[in-house]
Order: C-alpha cells, then structure tokens, then sequence
C-alpha cells in the first residue's frame, strides 16, 4: 500500500470519480424526491471502498488534506481536479450533496469508512451478528437493518447510551433476510420498546426487480404496501416519496424498496429511501437495457498491455490444455492479465477485448497471470499494445456472458495487486 509514481504500471484498473458523480445524478433524476443509501459493500463492487464512499459523500476520492488519504494505496491524477475544494468530506458543490447514506455489508466496511474520517450517515445492510457489534456499531455511529428477533433481543440488552436508527426488515418473498409478514406487527412493538432505538425505518429487498413484469415484484410491492398500510402508515404512492412529508403523520415510517432494477425499472418503488449499488458504478442491471441508454457511465476500465506477441500456423494451439486451435494462420499477442488479478478463467474462447481500441477475442485458457488474445486484425499491433479488459469502450455488461457471469461479480472480483488509478477527481 504505497503510493507510486510509476502511472505505467499494469494491469491496473482505473476509476473515474466523474463518472461516480454523474450516475449519482441519474439515481437524483430519477428519484428526485428520495434520499439515497448508495451502496459501497464488497470493496464499493470492486472499485475501491473508501475512495468512492469519499466521492458519494460530496468529497475528493483521496481525501485530500487529510491522513486517511496516504494509506489508500491509489495513484493521483495530477492532471485533473484544479480549481477544485479539495477540503475532505466538506463536499466540493459538483452537485453531490451531502444527504447520501452510505451501504455496506459488514461491520468491517464501515469500521473501514470511519477510520478514514468518514463522517456520513452509515447503513450496516445486515444489521450486527452479535452484542459486542452493536457496542462497536454504537460507538462508530452506524445505522442497523434489523432483520430477526436475536437483533431485537441484543437491543433490548444494549445498555449504552447511543441511540440507534433501525431499519426494520420486512421479508416480502425472496426469503432471504427480513420478518415474515405475520411476524412484522410484534417486531416493530418490540422495536418501539427498546431504549436503544431512536428512530426506525422499513424496508424489504425485491428477488427479481431485473425481471420486467415479474409477478413475484409486483406481489411483493403489494404485500410490502399492504403491511405499510396495516401499520396505519400511508399505502405506497406511486412514485410520491415524501408526499405529506415524514413527520407529518407521527406514525409513518419511511420506506425503502429499491435496489438499482427497482429503481429504474419499477418506478412505484421510489420511495423515501432508494438503495442503488450497481447502476452507481455505470452498470446496467436489466439483461435488456445497455448501462449507456440508461444514462449511465462505467465508472471502472481495467486494462492492461501485450507483453508478447507470435505468429502461429495453421493447427498450433495456445495455452493450458491446448483448448484452441488456430484455424489458419494467425497472430497471437499475451496479454499481462489474468485470473489472479481477476479477470476470470472461466472467460471462454472469443470473449471480447479491445486492444488499442479494435476489436479482439480471447483464445486459449486463461492463466493466472497471462491471457491469449487473437490480434491478427489488429492493424500496428506490438509489444505494448493497450488492451481492454472491460470498461471505457467495452461495457463489462457485454463481457460477463462469457464467463457464465454477471458484472456483479466481475467489477467485486478484481485482486490486490491490481493497481488502481483515479480519474476525474
Ligand atoms: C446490495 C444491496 C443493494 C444494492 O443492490 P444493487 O442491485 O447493486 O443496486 C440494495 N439493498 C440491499 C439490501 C443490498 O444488499
């Protein structure tokens, strides 16, 4: 974790913060009356958890001016960012306001985020495991997801003298976390009793949000609108968050549905609160609709260069296991990437990469830390060439299939020592 002056080195994925900025907006115009949890779990989906948490909080992804910002291990653009307030976690007025709550999966993660100075609002999206987590949760200011009768029981224990905002999770049918509809009543009473809570928010997560026109979102909406509406709050305004404003109704709870599919593709789940993850870092999660006619931008292009490059005849093959064999002749370049930096070994044969910027395919099993690219239509090809993994050019939603995957998992699976850049601060 140094910093380098050394911006040649490769692979290297780069991260363009005004593109984290810009798809922030998109979540703003389409839910412009919803505050917003932008979700940073899982290293912020690979692209580097403190840094962009610092650029959803209004602030310069390396802090700087402040320590925290020297042990991030990321390059600066010293190109970019004049004329910029670089004052940490003050927001700089790039249109990024300061009302953004931050998501993350472990306690770790926000741990992480406070240590760095990091002052927004936190949501721990799976609530603590344990008391001593709440203690830790207390002192570091994070919000809890209360999903099961345990974390209830730790707050009724808790003897501090913090006061948590719960979000009390109702499970409407993916039936992975939450309160069965039946149990919601006596969890929210129980919840109103402790001490310990000092304000409470209800939300659940949709299975198939991504699926147009599924019937199990549109019965979870309904059952999330019909529990809503036995707890005496209002019944789910389409696409009216805020209407009659919380507080107004003493009782009413703020909602929150959406992930990133709900946000975009089912509009009667923008509710007080939004929780987009993926279409914050430029990528579309609808299997129809590319991240660019949704307005959005990847935030991350990894990219790496050929280190060798050899002409192969007719029936010579490449790689581990021999797997693909040249049809006719054909030039190969290698490329320094691999699946020890995450570029998976899964990628089949012809999966798309661009290497100075034309098109080219994956032949051959990937290795750990090399792959095989058919550059034979690559006009000036060398040693050296630029290549494209995914990002800027090549939108990873194109790339996944052919590992079996989705961007999800590509953009999270991106290794250590693969060095990060920052554009755009
Ligand atoms: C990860 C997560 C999100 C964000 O999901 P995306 O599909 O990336 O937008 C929202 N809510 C919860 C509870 C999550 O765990």
């Amino acid at each position: 974790m140094r910093r380098s002056a050394d911006r040649s080195g490769f692979p290297a994925v780069t991260i363009d913060a005004t593109a984290l900025r810009d798809n922030l907006a998109v979540v703003r115009r389409l839910a412009p009356r919803s505050r917003i949890v932008a979700v940073v779990k899982a290293n912020a989906y690979g692209h580097g958890l403190v840094p962009v948490a610092r650029v959803f909080a209004g602030a310069d992804p390396h802090g700087a001016g402040d320590e925290a910002g020297q042990g991030v291990g990321h390059e600066v653009d010293p190109g970019v960012g004049q004329g910029v307030d670089r004052s940490a976690g003050q927001g700089a007025g790039r249109g990024v306001t300061q009302d953004v709550t931050l998501g993350v999966a472990r306690l770790e993660e926000a741990l992480a985020l406070r240590e760095a100075g990091i002052a927004a609002p936190i949501l721990l999206l799976e609530g603590v495991f344990s008391a001593a987590q709440l203690q830790c949760a207390a002192r570091h200011r994070v919000e809890i997801v209360v999903h099961s009768g345990e974390q209830i029981h730790m707050l009724e224990q808790f003897t501090g003298a913090y006061r948590f905002t719960a979000w009390l999770k109702l499970d409407t049918g993916m039936n992975r976390l939450g309160f069965r509809v039946g149990e919601l009543a006596a969890a929210r009473t129980r919840l109103s009793g402790c001490a310990a809570v000092a304000g409470m928010r209800l939300m659940t997560h949709l299975a198939c949000a991504d699926e147009p026109d599924s019937a199990l979102t549109r019965a979870q909406i309904e059952t999330f609108g019909a529990v809503v509406d036995a707890l005496g709050g209002d019944a789910l305004g389409l696409d009216e968050p805020g209407a009659g404003a919380p507080g107004a109704g003493a009782s009413r709870l703020e909602r929150s549905i959406a992930n990133s599919a709900g946000l975009i593709a089912w509009p009667q789940t923008r509710l007080e609160w939004v929780r987009p993850g993926l279409m914050l870092y430029g990528l579309s999660p609808l299997a129809g609709r590319s991240a660019a006619t949704l307005g959005l931008r990847p935030a991350m292009t990894l990219s790496t260069r050929l280190i060798a490059l050899h002409r192969l005849a007719a029936g010579e093959t490449v790689g581990y296991g021999a797997i693909w064999r040249a049809p006719q002749p054909v030039s190969i370049g290698i490329a320094a990437i691999g699946y020890g930096d995450g570029y998976p070994r899964g990628m089949r044969n012809g999966a798309p990469v661009r290497v100075d910027g034309h098109e080219a395919r994956i032949v051959g099993r990937v290795s750990m830390d090399m792959c095989a690219i058919d550059v034979t239509s690559v006009p000036g090809v060398h040693i050296g060439s630029a290549v494209t993994l995914w990002g800027e050019g090549l939108p990873a939603e194109q790339v996944a299939p052919h590992a079996d995957t989705i961007t999800y998992e590509l953009v999270c699976r991106i290794t250590e020592r693969v060095k990060r850049q920052w554009q755009g601060i």
